[in-house]
């Protein structure tokens, strides 16, 4: 009842008659209509703004890798079965009453406070979320919990706290900007080497683009991100690898050595440096010059399932470009 209430209180003081988005809504609208809708959230739930904005985010970029859900067509990207929406028993699957919803064991509530909850509403979808998140608390450890019962995955709940992370860090919703990883002031190298046979620091084929440059060049972030790892391998010696808000991980090898107090889970941005262009690698640790110094970099997708490499060539030689525009 108190959240009713609460509901209520919110529709009367803060709904929008629109929330949906238009077809020609730009990119930045879209982001303002998001954080408006997980602003309006947190002040009536006290769930951070954060914590919302990273499971939707989540959801959404799930959505977009898979074929079996609906591609996300409001503001918010998250997914709810119509059959947990209305309850496995109810037999109207498209129920819109609370009354009976609550009745079937449903998820669904009413956030805009219509009298109805209704499946396909931005405010009712993302409430009906906040509303599963306070049956458990609004601290980080209890969020983690309601994570991990709603998605009985670890790396999903992994994945969501980082991004929570970022955002918190930020203050924004748009960590969409790349810079190229060497400053444009060096001198430096590269071609499409994508499926090479050779190449180092790759795999069996050639998982990357090598850019070459002379040692101690510096070596920098290439997005918003989570320092994910750092350390020795057999092939690609001294390496960083940075997971951006995407999933998207950002490979980095053959470094001569690391930033000054560079550590995983360190949050970086486009052009934060992570260490210097080195020869190391294809040996044990500390293994240098069996070939031309030069940064290899790599990028892998996840969509929940798996990991892929892609070719990053294409978006190097674009990053180069708009950081030349932004000299
Ligand atoms: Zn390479």
């Amino acid at each position: 009842m108190r959240i009713f209430i609460s509901f209520l209180i919110f529709f009367l003081l803060f709904a929008s008659p629109d929330t949906t988005f238009g077809k020609e809504v730009s990119e930045e609208e879209a982001y303002q209509k998001r954080m408006d809708l997980y602003k309006r959230v947190e002040l009536t739930t006290q769930i951070p703004w954060y914590y919302i904005a990273a499971v939707d985010h989540y959801e959404r970029s799930i959505r977009y890798a898979r074929k079996d859900i609906p591609k996300p067509s409001g503001v918010t990207g998250i997914y709810i079965k119509p059959v947990q929406w209305a309850g496995w028993l109810n037999p109207n699957q498209t129920d819109p009453s609370p009354l009976s919803v609550e009745l079937f064991n449903g998820f669904g509530v009413d956030g805009n406070g219509d009298g109805k909850a209704n499946l396909n509403d931005d405010e009712d979808i993302i409430y009906t979320f906040a509303n599963h998140i306070l049956k458990y608390g609004v601290d980080e450890d209890h969020f983690r919990i309601a994570l991990w019962d709603y998605y009985k995955r670890d790396k999903a709940v992994g994945l969501i706290m980082e991004k929570a992370k970022l955002y918190r860090h930020f203050g924004k919703l748009d960590l969409n900007d790349k810079s190229f990883p060497i400053p444009l002031r060096f001198n430096y190298s590269y071609r499409d080497t994508w499926g090479d046979r050779r190449g180092w620091g790759g795999r069996r084929i050639h998982e990357g683009t090598d850019i070459f440059a002379g040692y101690g060049v510096p070596v920098r972030s290439t997005c918003y991100g989570i320092v994910e790892m750092k350390g020795w391998n057999k092939f690609g010696g001294w390496r960083v690898g940075i997971r951006d808000i995407n999933n998207t991980y950002h490979y980095f090898a053959h470094l001569n050595g690391y930033a000054k107090d560079l550590h995983v889970g360190q949050i970086v941005e486009p052009g934060t440096l992570i260490g210097s262009v080195g020869s190391t690698g294809y040996g044990p640790p500390g293994t240098s010059g069996k070939f031309p110094p030069h940064l290899h970099y790599g990028m892998y997708k996840d969509n929940g399932y798996g990991e892929w490499s892609f070719d990053p060539y294409p978006l190097l030689r674009q990053w180069e470009r708009s950081d030349r525009r932004k000299k």
